[in-house]
């Protein structure tokens, strides 16, 4: 297992994203971790750090990951993948849109 405790994605348009395992567990979009109300996909800080077990391919459209917390209901679709990544480019551009905040539960 690499030692980073990341994952990596190169986009076809050449931007390169790297996601902290805890960050994309965070994230994860399942309706057992979100709600069934929300619409929008809130981050929820994970209990314990996770690594992933398994990394699945979902069709050509999402990747599923087998958590090591024993979840793996999430489908992470690439369209989603993109919006969250964590560069800084990425989050200056969430932030100048205002629309998604993330909620890192720091109160
Ligand atoms: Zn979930
Ligand atoms: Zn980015």
């Amino acid at each position: 297992m690499p030692e980073t405790h990341r994952l990596r994605i190169l986009w076809t348009d050449g931007h390169e994203g790297e996601y902290d395992y805890d960050y994309l567990r965070g994230y994860c979009p399942c309706a057992g971790c979100q709600g069934h109300h929300s619409l929008s996909v809130e981050f929820k800080r994970p209990a314990t750090s996770v690594t992933p077990l398994a990394i699945e391919p979902v069709g050509n459209y999402a990747v599923a990951f087998q958590w090591s917390d024993a979840h793996a209901t999430g489908i992470y679709r690439f369209d989603f993948l993109r919006k969250i990544c964590p560069c800084d480019q990425c989050s200056e551009a969430r932030k100048r849109l205002g629309g998604e905040r993330e909620n890192q539960g720091d109160s």
